[in-house]
This record gives structure tokens, sequence and C-alpha cells, in this order.
């Protein structure tokens, strides 16, 4: 592919964050992909080390890297607040723009320009450097008036930047840059930027998953040394779905790894010496919920010499009581715990079932094939409640099947098949890996709008109207549908307490809120219907679970419900 780098604009490479605004809004208003391209690699050519760091993490909608231990956590209300401080609108004015605008981004840049306050410190321009630093002072941040000292810097911030950096201040602390940028179109303006092949910077995506580090490496001809490191996270290899064994069949035309799908959550555990770590799937260090695991790590060896290893694991942490898993919920209640006492342990068991491998011993197992990295932890011994997955080679739609209903019959969600030649694709959906469900899916939406309930559920909000995203559209969300059943009183209690605190708007019958809180959502059927923007609507939604480990980043997607439509006539006769 041709990049365009002769005919556009030249930016400059300054480290003022007025610089990176104005390419962020040419990268918009560009539609062709070669030229957003173009734009980006100019840009990033000439930066300092810092400032390219911050630029290319906020352009893949990232604040601070893959992995990190910050989180900002600053909600809708509290922007929407600072706003509304620091300009001449009141907060009804700020919620009637926000509705006329339906974007966070444009009211931050409107208010902005009513600001009746200024700066009193600023005596520099706003540099990409002080806004990466501010968030990461914010996140820092701890104890019982942190969201008001958290307000204060932001609001420091905000009076520093002009509109259009205000724009993009919001955009970044929402995670949602919406120019148009992908991390992989990210990943070739930073080829063309430092001369390198795009190859070369996948195959280092693939090890670190951090393009700020790679972008680095790149700048310095470094790429080469790019390697898994312990304790630092890598993206999750991601499942495709299909919907019955003889798609699957036809689609590979060879024999696959057939494993359980667990019901449980996505855990890496990383063991180097005596130290041990496990992160959840949005990369937060959940080691303190499950000490045993710990344990049972720091215990197991090489079947050979029974010699102590280091480690990188991928697999699922299911709750499970005499071999029969418990339901999903038993779990989160466990990771809600601060204190994990023994009583716990012994009230909610847990295995940590092992598919995958990252390294062993220093050395890097996911450009191995699959079929090699199972062979690996096949010589690994591990201490109990650490399991290896059982697989099974299947070749057929009937062996599938039989594997599927076997799956079901124990407790599990269905299968997930592998292709044996692949290899570890961190942070990547593709199909390699193929999950087989026989309900129709379940779709992970956001909550957009909360109602209160009627009955013994007036004063809780217990009706509560979720989204996916539309990928062909900015990533815009659209509703699918609305749930009221599936929840314990207990857990409405606890969800209630969290919508409210991230509320944006109250309609007295219910509220509007920042979309955070994901639902995991089965269903009957999928209907089209001009009910929703979505052009959808899912008949008998049940939630299944409210998916803490998951993100805005993982909800599904308008096309995962189109096809889902699709081939519902096909299920449905089998
Ligand atoms: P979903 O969350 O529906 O996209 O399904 C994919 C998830 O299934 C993964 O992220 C894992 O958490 C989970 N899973 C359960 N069993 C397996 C398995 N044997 N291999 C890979 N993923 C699995």
């Amino acid at each position: 592919m041709n990049y365009d780098l002769g005919s556009t604009p030249f930016v400059g490479a300054s480290p003022d964050f007025l610089h990176f605004v104005n390419l962020c809004e040419q990268v918009r208003v560009t539609k062709s992909k070669n030229m957003k391209v173009g734009l980006l690699s100019r840009y990033l050519s000439s930066m300092d080390d810092k400032s390219l760091i911050t630029a290319v993490l906020f352009l893949s909608s990232r604040i601070f890297p893959l992995g990190s231990k910050f989180v900002i956590n600053v909600g809708f209300s509290t922007i929407m607040q600072i706003l509304s401080e620091i300009s001449f609108l009141d907060k009804d004015q700020i919620h009637q723009n926000y509705l006329q605008y339906g974007d966070m981004g444009a009211l931050a840049e409107y208010a902005t320009s009513k600001k009746h306050t200024v700066s009193l410190t600023q005596q520099q321009p706003l540099t990409l450097h002080v806004v990466y630093e501010g968030f990461k002072k914010i996140a820092g941040i701890t104890g019982s008036d942190s969201s008001k000292v958290k307000k204060n810097i932001l609001k420091g911030l905000f009076l520093d930047c002009s509109p259009l950096e205000a724009k993009y201040l919001t955009k970044i602390i929402n995670g949602e840059m919406r120019i148009g940028l992908t991390e992989g179109l990210v990943e070739v303006g930073v080829a063309l930027a430092f001369n390198v092949e795009h190859g070369k910077i996948r195959e280092a995506m693939l090890v670190s998953g951090d393009i700020s580090q790679i972008a680095l490496l790149a700048k310095r001809g470094l790429l080469y040394t790019a390697v898994i490191k312990p304790f630092q996270p890598i993206g999750y290899m991601l499942a495709d779905v299909m919907f019955g064994a003889d798609e699957i069949v036809n689609y590979f035309q060879k024999s696959l790894i057939c494993e359980y799908k667990y019901d449980g959550i996505r855990a890496q555990m990383h063991k180097f010496g005596q130290q041990v770590k496990i992160f959840s799937r949005n990369m937060t260090d959940i080691t303190d919920a499950f000490p045993e695991l710990v344990d049972a790590a720091i215990n197991s060896k090489l079947s050979s010499s029974m010699e102590s290893i280091d480690f990188i694991l991928d697999g699922e942490i299911m709750a499970i009581r005499n071999d029969k898993p418990l339901h999903f919920q038993e779990l989160q209640k466990r990771l809600r715990r601060k204190n994990v006492t023994g009583q716990i342990i012994a009230e909610v068991p847990v295995v940590y079932a092992v598919f995958d491998i990252a390294l062993i011993d220093g050395e890097q197992t996911i450009m191995k094939p699959l079929k090699q990295r199972k062979e690996i932890l096949s010589r690994i011994f591990f201490k109990k409640p650490i399991v290896n997955t059982k697989h099974n080679v299947v070749n057929t739609a009937q062996e599938i099947i039989a594997k599927f209903d076997e799956s079901r019959d124990i407790g599990y969600e269905g299968l997930v098949l592998k292709e044996p030649e692949s290899q570890y694709h961190p942070g990547k959906r593709g199909r390699y890996w193929i999950k087989l469900k026989r309900e129709l899916d379940t779709i992970d939406a956001v909550i957009v709008i909360a109602e209160y309930g009627h009955g013994k559920r007036a004063g809780v909000l217990s009706d509560y109207t979720f989204a996916v995203r539309d990928e062909n559209n900015d990533n815009q969300l659209r509703i699918i549908g609305k749930a009221y059943s599936g929840l314990t009183d207990k857990e409405i209690d606890t969800i209630t307490k969290q919508l409210r605190s991230i509320m944006i708007k109250d309609n007295g019958y219910g509220i509007v809120v920042k979309p955070e809180l994901i639902l995991e959502i089965s269903f009957d059927s999928i209907q089209k219907s001009d009910r929703h923007d979505s052009g959808f609507a899912l008949r008998f939604p049940r939630i299944k679970n409210i998916r803490c480990d998951k993100n805005i980043k993982d909800i599904d997607t308008l096309q995962k419900v189109r096809r889902i439509y699709e081939n519902q006539t096909y299920l449905n006769a089998k």
C-alpha cells in the first residue's frame, strides 16, 4: 500500500498540546486512510521522546501504556461540574448543551469558549508532557477527599486549555478520540515515521502490546529488543464466534484443538522467582483476591526435574466446588472482597485452568505454534488449584457436537476451538480461536439509561437501557434493548449506587449515565425494530452477569448483532 506523504500539509512536531490537537483535527477531517497515516508519520517523525510516547498513546485512545497501574477514573459529572465552574454556563445549560451536542468533547469546546476565569499560573503553552503528568497526578491520588483534589488538578488543566484543546482533553479522558484512527493505523504511522517495515512493528507489538514503547524503540532502531517483561501484562488473545459445528469444519478444513469454554474470568499469571502477580482481563492486578493461586504457582515445577520455573500463563479462573462450576456471580463476590480470608477461600473455591503460555524460563513462546505451546504446558507440574486444561483434537462436526454436549453436561458454556498452528496474538480477536455456544451467544452491552422500578423495586434503579457500538460510525453507541430481569435485589442495590455515581442527567423517572457499566445479556432472538437507533431489538433480554472485568472497549459491535440476527434462523433449525 502507498501512503501519501507528499501532498499533505506539514503540521510541525513541537511538543505543544495545541500542535497535537491541530494534528488530530486534520486527521479527523481527512477521509483517506493513506493521507491520515501520512499526516501522522510526518508529525511523529521529528518528536522528542517524551512527546512521542504521549502522542501515540493519546492517538490510540489510551492515556497510560497497556498494563500500567494508573487509571484516572474521572466521571462525566466531574467534567461537567468543572465546565460549569470555569464558564458562564450554569449546570442546566451544560446539560442542555450536552444533549444538543451529544458529545462531551464538543460540549467542552463550547463551554471553554465561554470561559470567565483565566489561569493565573500559566506562562507557557500547554505541552503534551504537562497534560500527561497532570493525568498521572490525578491517577495517583487516593484518600478521602481524592475526588476534590482530582477535580482541582483537572480544572487547572481545563483553565490552561483553548477551546480546541479542551475538546481533545475531554476526548482523551473518555478514551475515545473518534478521529478515524485505529491502533493499527497508528502502528503504520510509526513504521512510516521511522522508516521501518510495518511487519517489524507488528512483530514487536506482538510481544510488547504497548504502542508507546514500540514507537520509542522504532525511533531508536531498537525494535529487535522488544520483549515480554516480567509483571507487565501482555494483551489477551481473543476468540471469534461461529454458530455451528458445520460452519467451523467448513471454514478450517483441518484438525482443531478443542477445549471447554469455562465460565469464569480471564487471568494472566506472571511468576518470576518467588513473586507472583495475577492480572484480570482489563489488566488490573487481582493477585490479592487469590492467595491460594499465588501459593500454587510458587510450588509449580518442571515435571522432569521438579525444579522451580518462571512463566507467564493465560487461562480462566472459575469458582468450582466438587468438580461442578459455580455461578459466575460467586466469583464476583470474591473479587469484591478487600480481605480474602480462609473462610472465603473455603466458601468460594477456585481453579485456575491454564490454556496457554507466553513465556517459560526467559524464553518467549508466543511465536511458537499452539500445539508446541500445549506441549510445553504438559511438561509443567502445576500444583492445585492450578490445572492444565484438558484438550482434544477434533476433525468432524460430529466430534465437535459430542464435545459440546459433554461440556454443557458438566455445566460449562460450550467450546473454544483453536487452530493448532497459530501463534499467540496478544490483544487481537481473530479466527484462530473460535467460541461455540448453543444459546444465541450473549451480548456485552453498556448501560446508558437506568430507570426506577415499581413495587418493591421503587426507589432503586432496576430497568436498564443498554447499547452496543457501531464500528462503522466512529463507535457511536446504539441502543439495542432494555432489560429488568436477571439480577438479585442485592445486586440491584449495588448497581444503583454505581449508576448514581456516574449520572449525567436526572430525568426524574430515571437517569442518563456515563457509558461505563457493562452487562452480559442473554436473549431468545434478535428482531429488526425501529424502536431503537440500532435498528434491532433483543427479544426477552435477561441480564446474565454484571461484567466488572470488562470496560467500554470490550462491548460488542452492531456487526455482531447483525451476524447473530442473520444466523439465528440457521440455529433455530438445529
Ligand atoms: P467471550 O467473553 O464470550 O468473548 O468469550 C471469550 C472468553 O472465553 C475468553 O476471553 C476467556 O475468558 C473465556 N474462555 C473460557 N474458556 C476458554 C478457553 N478454553 N480458551 C480461551 N478462552 C476461554
